[in-house]
C-alpha cells in the first residue's frame, strides 16, 4: 500500500520504491473499527454512583437514580469519565464513535462537554454527537425543544426514544418531530427505537415509512429494535421489504440487549436482539455497537469491539462459511454506512489512510 498526503494512493504487489517503507511482516491490515452507538456521558458513572454508596448494583435502582445523579454533573466531570471511555476504545482500534448525549438537561452540561471534546480530540478520533432525549421528548417537559436547541448548538444527529414516551400517541408524535427536525436542520437521524420485548412496540414502522417517503433512509438509523425480534414473521417480512426500499440502517447492541432484555420472561427467554441474521440475508445494512461501559444500564464493558463481534455472531447465529466472510463488516464497513462516512472510509484508493494492524493473519 502506498500512502501520500494522508490518502491511500496505491494498493497491490510490485509497488514502486518510496522514501519511507514500513514492513509489517505479514500482519493483517484492517479498516479501522467504528463504534456507532456509545453513551460517552454515562461511561464509568456506575462506579461513581457506587462510590456514593447509593447503588447496590441493581439495575432499576440505578436507572431511578440517574436523573438525580445527572444534576451533579459538571463539564469537567463528564470530560474526565468520557476520556476514560474514549481511551478504552481508541487504544483498541476504534477511530470513529457516534455518541448519544442526554440533552434532557436545560443546562446541556454533557453536550457542552462533548462538543469541546469532539474538537479537542479531532486528530485522534472522529466523534458524531446525537442529541438524545434520554428522559423523552414528552415524558420530560420540554424535551422536544431541548433536542432542537442541541441541534442548533452543534449536535450532528437527531435522537429519540419513542417507546419511552408516556403513550403510543406521544411516541408517534416524537417520531414525526425527529424527522421534521432532521429535515429542518439537515441532520442525520439515529433513534433508540423499540428497545423492548413488547412486539406491539412498532415505532420502527412509522420511522421507516417517514424516511422512505422523504427519501431519507440512507441518513437514518434505527438502534436496538429489540421488539422486531419478537414480531410475528408475516409482519416482519412485510416490513423488511420496505426497509430494503427505504435503505434505513440498523444498529444492534448484542451484549447490552442480551443483558437487558428478556428480564420479564421466565422460560423460554428471549435473546433481546433484532433480526440481524435476516437483515444480512436480505441486504439490509446492520452494524454492531457497544452502547455502554460501566453505566447504570450495563455494569461491564470496555472498548473492545472484537468482544462485541464475538458475542454478536453467537447471539445472531451467523457463523456459516458464507456469513463469516462478512462478519468483520459488522464492526467496520456497515457501521461506516450508518455514520454516512463511507466516502472517506475503507481500505481503497482515494480514501483516508487510517487503518489498524492486527498481529494475527486472517485465515478464511
Ligand atoms: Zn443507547
Amino acid at each position: 500500500m502506498i500512502v501520500e498526503n494522508g490518502k491511500i494512493i496505491h494498493i497491490g504487489t510490485n509497488l514502486p520504491e518510496y522514501d519511507e517503507k514500513i514492513d509489517l511482516n505479514g500482519k493483517l491490515v484492517m479498516a479501522r473499527y467504528v463504534d456507532p452507538h456509545l453513551h460517552l456521558d454515562y461511561v464509568y458513572t456506575l462506579s461513581e454512583l457506587e462510590q456514593d454508596g447509593a447503588v447496590s448494583g441493581i439495575l432499576f435502582e440505578a436507572i431511578e437514580l440517574w436523573p438525580k445523579f445527572k444534576k451533579t454533573l459538571t463539564v469537567e466531570s463528564v470530560k474526565r469519565l468520557a476520556l476514560k471511555g474514549i481511551k478504552d476504545e481508541v487504544s483498541q482500534g476504534v477511530q470513529h464513535i457516534r455518541t448519544h448525549i442526554d440533552v434532557t438537561d436545560p443546562k446541556f452540561t454533557a453536550l457542552k462537554a462533548m462538543l469541546e471534546m469532539k474538537e479537542e480530540l479531532k486528530d485522534t478520533v472522529d466523534i458524531q454527537i446525537v442529541a438524545f432525549p434520554q428522559e423523552g421528548m414528552y415524558m420530560y417537559k420540554g424535551g422536544r425543544d431541548l433536542v432542537e436547541e442541541a441541534l442548533k448548538m452543534g449536535a450532528d444527529v437527531v435522537g429519540g426514544i419513542p417507546h419511552y414516551e408516556p403513550a403510543r400517541e406521544f411516541g408517534e408524535k416524537s417520531v414525526h418531530d425527529i424527522v421534521e427536525l432532521a429535515l429542518k436542520y439537515d441532520k442525520l437521524i439515529d433513534v433508540h427505537c423499540d428497545e423492548t420485548d413488547d412486539p406491539h412496540s412498532r415505532f420502527l414502522e412509522l420511522l421507516n415509512a417517514h424516511v422512505f417517503m422523504e427519501d431519507y433512509g440512507s441518513r437514518t438509523t434505527a438502534s436496538h429494535t429489540c421488539s422486531f425480534g419478537s414480531a410475528d414473521d408475516s409482519y416482519a417480512f412485510r416490513m423488511m421489504d420496505i426497509f430494503k426500499k427505504s435503505k434505513i440502517h440498523f444498529i444492534s447492541c448484542p451484549t447490552e440487549n442480551a443483558y437487558l432484555q428478556g428480564r420479564q420472561d421466565t422460560y423460554p427467554k428471549r435473546r433481546g436482539l433484532t433480526r440481524v441474521k435476516e437483515f444480512i440475508a436480505s441486504g439490509i445494512n446492520v452494524a454492531f455497537a457497544k452502547d455502554s461501559i460501566n453505566d447504570p444500564w450495563y455494569p461491564m464493558g470496555n472498548g473492545n469491539m472484537m468482544n462485541i463481534l464475538d458475542n454478536g455472531i453467537h447471539l445472531a447465529q451467523i457463523m456459516s462459511p458464507e456469513e463469516i466472510k462478512t462478519n468483520f463488516d459488522l464492526i467496520t464497513y456497515n457501521d461506516a454506512r450508518c455514520l454516512n462516512i463511507y466516502d472517506i472510509y475503507g481500505l481503497e484508493i482515494g480514501k483516508q489512510a487510517n487503518f489498524i494492524v492486527l498481529n494475527e493473519a486472517l485465515c478464511l
